[in-house]
């Protein structure tokens, strides 16, 4: 159902340019409508912010020619060109991150204190990618001949469809579009249709950065025809997502109809180890970063905290201590540490989490039930910590993506091993131990992409993210995050001596 965007909600964002809220997508340089339109609603109040084209699977397709056909001229541009182009983009992105931020928080609902730091973090793969733009280089290898000379070459793949989720509505879209721009490639990019905002309003400063017309173009709407057109269509040659395994699975599965280079980042089921030895002040404050940033909205967030039972009961008040203290509310209003749940669904997940864990001998020590005073309108639920779950708890078998944490006790290193790796997911991983051999044997052990040692924060564009088993293929950031857009060609040439 489409609404008139509510005038108190638009005017409550007090943008410096209200230009930047754009309610159209973005093809071959022109702001679209058409195909009707949806409401993109502010999570902490229910209202809707305002609307976004549905655009239709013939829209779409004409996304792809746009990017199919700039893409020749950009591909051929100097990488120190694009290099400046994408500069530029950083640039803009951080002159205007208070107003991306407030965009951000309204559609979305983490506290604009986070929102401000998704917004640097995004921009921080712009900067980071417009320098490895120069970097894509290749290689010589020694001829298997005394006539042979090979080399190796690396290419932009061609034109890249991206599909991001709504728990971080920038910084998914900068980790993709920033690296396939950077060495060449043109993008079409839908964003979910929960924060089409932030994204459109990134890609128009894209825009006056100086992106050429189809270069980058942005579709919103139904997501499944959207991603029908970008699995299967030909001139598409490399498929990245970010969003649960379920439809990664099946939307790469489609991608292999047409033999697409395919790039996943899925759903995690984060370990989070407290070892005898551990700094417990150190481990309380790391699960509390990870476990209720973005209130819990996190593929790489703490999901099974094991504890060791000589810490459980110690650790357990601490963390429950310093979650009580913090302030649920609207995230545009000042004093918040957590904002809403995405929506009335994820609420009605956590609720079955906590149920679940309670049934099973779990104890709640802070929250566990709806914060209603926090906000009408928002699925605002309490930060909630629950000792003594029961490892086969539904909390430890899904990811709940809310703001409950679910301590379990354990009794030495090679059980709590086992039994981090049991689950077929393996994006982020963390522990806290202050002994040395026991810090490089537990890395090693863990089955993950990624292993947060005395640490509960471990993203950053310098390092490459990403997961094995069924939490992905493939790695953002870093100098990994260039290859995912490149195709190495080997050039073997027989030269008469
Ligand atoms: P989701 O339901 O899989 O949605 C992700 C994206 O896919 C959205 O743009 C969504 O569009 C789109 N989509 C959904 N169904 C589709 C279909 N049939 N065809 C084409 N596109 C489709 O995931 P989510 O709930 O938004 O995000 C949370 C999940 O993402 C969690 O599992 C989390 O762990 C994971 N995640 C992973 C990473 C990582 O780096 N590994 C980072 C962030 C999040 P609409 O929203 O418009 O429906």
């Amino acid at each position: 159902m489409v609404t008139t965007a509510n005038a108190e909600e638009t005017a409550r964002l007090a943008l410096a340019r209200p230009d930047l809220l754009k309610q159209a997508a973005l093809i071959d340089g022109d702001w679209v409508g058409g195909g009707g339109a949806i409401d993109v609603l502010n999570p902490a109040s229910g209202r809707a912010l305002g609307t976004v084209p549905n655009l239709s699977a013939a829209a779409t397709r004409d996304a792809i020619a746009a990017a199919h056909a700039a893409f020749p001229d950009w591909r051929a541009r100097s990488a120190h060109d694009r290099a400046r182009t994408l500069r530029r983009w950083f640039d803009l992105t951080m002159e205007n991150v208070d107003d991306l931020a407030r965009l951000m928080t309204a559609e979305q609902g983490k506290p604009l204190a986070e929102a401000r730091g998704e917004i640097a973090y995004a921009a921080s793969f712009i900067e980071w990618f417009s320098e490895e733009a120069r970097r894509a280089t290749g290689e010589i290898i020694p001829g298997h001949a005394a006539d042979m000379r090979l080399s190796v070459i690396k290419q932009p793949v061609g034109v890249v469809a991206a599909i991001t989720p709504w728990n971080f509505p920038a910084a998914m879209i900068a980790r993709k579009v920033a690296p396939a721009l950077a060495v060449g490639c043109t993008v079409v990019i839908k964003p979910s249709e929960l924060t089409p905002f932030s994204a459109l309003a990134l890609a128009a400063l894209g825009q006056e950065a100086g992106l050429p017309s189809g270069v980058l173009n942005v579709v919103t709407g139904d997501a499944a025809p959207i991603g029908d057109v970008l699995t299967s269509d030909e001139r598409v040659a490399k498929f990245t997502f970010t969003g649960s395994t379920a439809v990664g699975k099946k939307l790469a599965a489609r991608c292999m109809a047409t033999v697409k280079r395919v790039s996943l980042e899925l759903g995690g089921n984060a370990p989070f180890i407290v070892f005898d030895d551990a700094d417990l002040d150190a481990a309380a404050d790391g699960a509390l970063a990870s476990k209720f940033r973005n209130t819990g909205q996190t593929c790489v967030c703490a999901n099974r905290i094991f504890v060791h039972e000589s810490l459980h009961d110690a650790f357990a008040d601490r963390l429950a201590a310093a979650a009580g203290k913090l302030r649920v509310g609207d995230g545009l209003a000042g004093d918040t540490d957590q904002g809403p749940l995405i929506n009335a669904k994820a609420l009605e997940k956590v609720e079955r989490h906590v149920a679940d864990a309670v049934s099973g001998g779990g104890r709640v020590l802070t929250g566990g039930k709806r914060q209603p005073d926090a906000g009408t309108g928002g699925a605002f639920y309490a930060p909630t910590v629950i000792a003594n779950v029961a490892v086969d708890a539904l909390i430890c078998r899904e990811e709940t993506f809310g703001p409950v944490a679910g301590l379990i006790q354990f009794h030495d290193e090679s059980e709590v091993v086992r039994r981090a790796n049991a689950t077929r997911a393996g994006l982020a991983s963390y522990f806290y131990t202050r002994d040395a051999d026991r810090a490089v044997r537990v890395a090693e052990a863990l089955e993950y992409g990624m292993v947060g040692l005395n640490t509960g924060l471990i993203s950053t564009a310098v390092a490459p993210f990403g997961g094995c088993k069924e939490s992905g293929l493939g790695r953002e950031g870093a100098h990994y995050g260039t290859e995912e857009f490149l195709e190495p060609k080997t050039i073997c040439a027989r030269v008469e001596s």
